[in-house]
């Protein structure tokens, strides 16, 4: 008896630590779809634009490193659009009151990677650009004519 209800109370306890982990799971990608899919519509024009322009272009390319957002291979150009929120833009990042630790050790993280990445390509003596969302947001037609002109 006393075992069956010792287990009932594990399991219990179990249930309900899964219970937690989901909610805060969904609420995790509750905020992150919310983000993602304003980054994508900025993204998405800003290919269309070099599309425009005569270039073709890979996307989200596993095989390269740090999975640039557009890669031009015969430019040797890798173009990554940093969200303001997922890179820790000084301006615009903020961090939800929700899970803050979790939140900010994560897009500590990322910035890191960032610098990692951008160091790796450097090194392959490729040119590497990266393009803040919130420039894109801003003036997008300087922003995208700016980097055009550099890899013409
Ligand atoms: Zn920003």
């Amino acid at each position: 008896m006393g075992t069956t209800k010792s287990l009932c109370l594990l399991i219990g306890k179990f249930k309900s630590s899964v219970c937690m982990d989901t909610v805060s799971k969904q609420k995790r990608s509750e905020i992150m779809s919310r983000i993602k899919s304003r980054d994508s519509k900025i993204e998405t024009l800003f290919r269309k634009e070099l599309w425009k322009h005569g270039f073709r272009y890979r996307k989200n390319v596993g095989k390269y490193f740090g999975k640039p957002d557009i890669v031009l291979k015969k430019h040797k150009v890798v173009i990554f659009i940093d969200s303001c929120f997922w890179h820790g833009c000084k301006k615009h990042c903020r961090i939800p009151s929700v899970r803050k630790v979790y939140w900010t050790q994560k897009i500590a993280r990322n910035a890191k990677r960032d610098k990692e990445v951008s160091k790796h390509y450097k090194k392959l003596g490729w040119q590497i650009f990266r393009v803040w969302e919130h420039e894109l947001l801003k003036s997008f037609d300087n922003t995208t004519k700016n980097i055009i002109e550099c890899f013409k």
